[in-house]
């Protein structure tokens, strides 16, 4: 997995509904990937910020998160917006 590959299948990963082998290989690039690491966590702390925000209308993703992360969360949000 690449770490291009990793960031496309977090959304995936984190839902839970992901292939034991793909989150194994997700997990197996984490290790050797502090890159990812962090942006595994970074991505993890916009979707608890971005729940709240979109709870809140008046409430505004803050400037230091990347607009390619709130893209990312945007969409995860539309996938699982089932329930
Ligand atoms: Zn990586």
């Amino acid at each position: 997995m690449t770490c291009r590959e990793l960031t496309d299948f977090i959304a995936d990963y984190l839902s839970g509904e992901t292939p034991p082998d793909s989150r194994r290989e997700f997990e197996c690039h984490l290790k050797i990937c502090p890159n990812c690491v962090t942006y595994l966590r970074g991505y993890q702390e916009t979707m608890r910020l971005g729940r709240s925000a979109f709870d809140d209308e008046a409430a505004t993703v803050p400037d230091t998160v990347p607009d390619e992360l709130v893209e990312a969360v945007l969409s995860a949000r539309s996938k699982s917006n089932a329930g």
